[in-house]
């Protein structure tokens, strides 16, 4: 989505879009995945906004579905689950691994997959990886939502789509970066207030669109939009710096480090 501050950006995802649908083109099978669609942003009633470029095969995942279907299928093979249970430290020996937890005592594995995303610099702190963090909304259910699909805006550095008849919308980590860097959940007010404004004045303006419920996520990010998945020590793997993209290459992140640390 480009308002019309975002002119010169618009224009260069214009003039790139080609060269980016051949490249996508080669992988997906699909000739034009990025097209050009201002003949719909009238229907979605945003105000502002005076272009947008459709990715043609993104879709919705909803996450709680993903996460059920995770856990279910863990079970089902015999994999048992604890949760709230913190691991301050990883010692690797001979013996494996001994981790101590939050709790004063300690758990032995022959060998570890750590899949703990941003917050691993606490565990290995030469790995080059930073936490980000990202302030979240979720309005009430909006009377005649016309949003409907998942939006980038502004560099992707602002997400929002619908859900449920709601608008869920996170982002805005560019307007202060350095306070963002934070393991610490919490609010950020200016980023907040830019939230707020964004969906009041151009996703749903004139619309009574109530927020319900804030809250913030952490993403594991570095100088490269590149996971980290590599052997730390003899027995234990990380599968980490999903680069914000953990929902849709989580899978195959944790799948290739379950393979690196059976090997
Ligand atoms: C606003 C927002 C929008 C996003 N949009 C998208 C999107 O459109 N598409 C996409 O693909 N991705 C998106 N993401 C990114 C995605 O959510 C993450 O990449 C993904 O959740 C990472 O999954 P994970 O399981 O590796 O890490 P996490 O979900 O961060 O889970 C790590 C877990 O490890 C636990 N943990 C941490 N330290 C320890 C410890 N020492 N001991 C024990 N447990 C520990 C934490 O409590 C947490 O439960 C978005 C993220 C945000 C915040």
């Amino acid at each position: 989505m480009f308002t019309e501050n975002d002119t010169d950006i618009f224009t260069e995802c214009a003039e790139r879009m080609p060269e980016f649908n051949d490249k996508i083109g080669r992988i997906t099978g699909h000739h034009e995945v990025y097209k050009i669609a201002d003949e719909r942003i009238a229907s979605f009633g945003f105000r502002d906004v005076q272009h947008l470029i459709i990715n043609q095969p993104e879709g919705q995942v909803n996450t709680g579905k993903m996460m059920s279907a995770l856990l279910g299928k863990a079970r089902a093979t015999g994999v048992e689950i604890f949760n709230g249970i913190g691991i301050r430290s990883l010692e690797d020996s001979s013996n494996g691994v001994l981790m101590e937890t939050d709790n004063e005592w300690t758990i032995r594995a022959r060998r570890v997959l750590v899949a703990v995303n941003g917050f691993a610099r606490k565990l290995f702190p030469d790995l080059d990886l930073y936490p980000a963090r990202n302030q979240v909304l979720i309005t009430k259910p909006v009377p005649g939502l016309k949003v409907e699909g998942c939006f980038h805006y502004d560099k992707g550095y602002y997400y929002f789509r619908n859900i449920d008849g709601r608008i869920l919308l996170g982002g805005g980590r560019n307007l202060d970066f350095e306070t963002e860097k934070t393991l610490e959940f919490g609010s950020n007010p200016l980023i907040r207030s830019a939230l707020a404004k964004l969906l009041h004045e151009v996703i749903c303006p004139g619309q009574a669109a109530e927020i319900d419920h804030w809250w913030t996520g952490i993403l594991g990010l570095g100088p490269v939009k590149k996971p980290i998945i590599q052997r730390v020590s003899p027995n234990v793997v990380v599968s980490v710096r999903l680069s914000g993209m953990g929902v849709a290459i989580g899978t195959l992140v944790g799948q290739e480090g379950a393979e690196l640390v059976n090997i």
